[in-house]
């Protein structure tokens, strides 16, 4: 049997029902809602026509450039530095994941980056529950929410989102992450606030592997408790695939 199309179509893709376990609330705003955000907020755009803001949010991945790309990251947390704001992202991600036949998702944030007018962590936390909670209720799709500590902030900060995220736990955060950038800034450094998530028997995910190696997701794993790794696309490297170049690994057990 002959196939000259892929098994696989973006159609078919669209259709099935998909489970998200991976999704930065700050990354997938509608140009739409920055456009209105920005005005009602007088914080300036690159630029105000919709397709050219769009072009300008891809260049990051188009060019294969992280600086480029974390200044997308900049601007959309500028925007969501209120409760309406994003209790409003958060009910229109639960929106267009549904409308994608997403049956389950887990939406991230870093409820640090969202406290610079005013806010306190807790209320960040429930503006993002919200909206979620809305959403859920118009489209019928379940959702979990993620607390990411960040990796260049100090350790202190990060226990304290542990415990941020223990104290929602029975009001829809569903788990701790740590994000950020890796190189310099190893998982190890906080492990105090893995310890009080296991000590909590609470879930652990870990950005790791991307921009360090698989040393980086031994880690994660080895020291930190991680129960699910994120992105993590080096773990390539420490996989042994028959016939292919790459020659098994498993050697890995040393932490930067
Ligand atoms: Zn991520």
């Amino acid at each position: 049997m002959q196939y000259d199309k892929p098994m696989i179509t973006k159609e078919i893709i669209k259709q099935v029902p998909k489970v998200e376990l991976h999704d930065h609330l700050d990354g997938g705003l509608r140009i739409q809602t920055i456009l209105e955000l920005a005005k009602a907020q007088t914080i300036a755009l690159p630029s105000e026509n919709p397709e050219k803001l769009h072009q300008w949010f891809v260049r990051g991945g188009k060019q294969k450039s992280l600086s480029l790309y974390l200044e997308s990251f900049a601007l959309t947390t500028k925007l969501m530095q209120n409760r309406r704001a994003l209790e409003r992202i958060a009910f229109e991600v639960v929106e267009d994941l549904a409308a994608e036949q997403v049956c389950y998702a887990e939406i991230r944030f870093a409820p640090i980056l969202h406290i610079a007018e005013g806010l306190t962590l807790e209320e960040a936390v429930q503006a993002v529950l919200d909206g979620l909670q809305r959403g859920t209720r118009k489209t019928g799709m379940p959702t979990g929410l993620i607390l990411c500590a960040m990796r260049n902030q100090s350790p202190s900060v990060s226990k304290s989102i542990a415990e941020l995220a223990v104290a929602f736990a029975d009001r829809g955060v569903v788990g701790f992450d740590l994000a950020g950038d890796e190189i310099g800034y190893p998982a190890k450094k906080h492990l105090d606030a893995f310890q009080f998530i296991r000590s909590k028997n609470f879930n652990i995910t870990i950005h790791a592997g991307e921009a360090f190696g698989v040393e980086s997701i031994w880690q994660a794993v080895q020291l930190c408790g991680a129960h699910r790794i994120g992105h993590g696309v080096r773990l390539v490297e420490d996989m042994g695939i028959e016939g292919s170049r790459i020659e098994n690994g498993f050697s890995y057990s040393l932490h930067p």
